[in-house]
């Protein structure tokens, strides 16, 4: 578990863009936490460090967006409005998860059964001031290989609490 602090949007971007270093083709991010929270935003900062520059708007209504990035695809989901796996199922997550592609999911929690073993879990949390935030991340499956680097990558962030 990983967790970290930011007290601006441009810092959860910022570290949007380190966790994107750490990604290859093939990974999945299933971000979770309240509307509002900076998961948007999130997947804004992680677009933008790999290459991606038009711009990345909450797939709500859409659901799915896929975004060209320098040498991968992002796929970007928004599963709120979803409330059956089957609906979920259509959407065809295990063709979108490609090893060309990074596939991040707001409201991810959902699907988690359907996206395998591996995954990079991250909550985002309203915090005491307005502008803050508590990231938790969490590597599972082969992602926990990637933890350690992952934490020490992070570690300007990193939640004194
Ligand atoms: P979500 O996708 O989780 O519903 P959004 O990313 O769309 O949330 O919105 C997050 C909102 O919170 C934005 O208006 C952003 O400016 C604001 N915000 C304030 N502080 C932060 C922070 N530390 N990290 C991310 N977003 C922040
Ligand atoms: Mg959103």
């Amino acid at each position: 578990m990983i967790r970290l602090q930011t007290r601006s949007m441009e810092a959860t971007q910022a570290v949007a863009a380190r966790v994107a270093e750490w990604c290859r083709g093939g990974d999945v991010i299933l971000l979770s936490g309240d509307l509002g929270a900076g998961k948007t935003a999130f997947v804004r900062g992680f677009g933008a460090a790999l290459g991606v520059d038009e711009p990345v708007t909450s797939p709500t209504f859409a659901l799915v967006q896929r975004y060209a990035g320098r040498t991968l695809w992002i796929n970007h989901l928004d599963v709120y409005r979803l409330d059956r796996t089957s609906e979920v199922e259509d959407l065809g997550l295990s063709e979108l998860i490609d090893p060309d592609a990074v596939t991040l999911i707001e409201w991810g929690e959902a699907v988690r059964s359907l996206v395998g073993p591996s995954y990079l879990g991250i909550v985002v949390e309203l915090g005491a001031d307005d502008d803050d935030r508590q990231l938790t991340l969490q590597p599972v499956g082969a992602w926990r290989a990637r933890g350690d680097a992952l934490a020490g990558a992070l570690e300007p962030w990193t939640s004194p609490c």
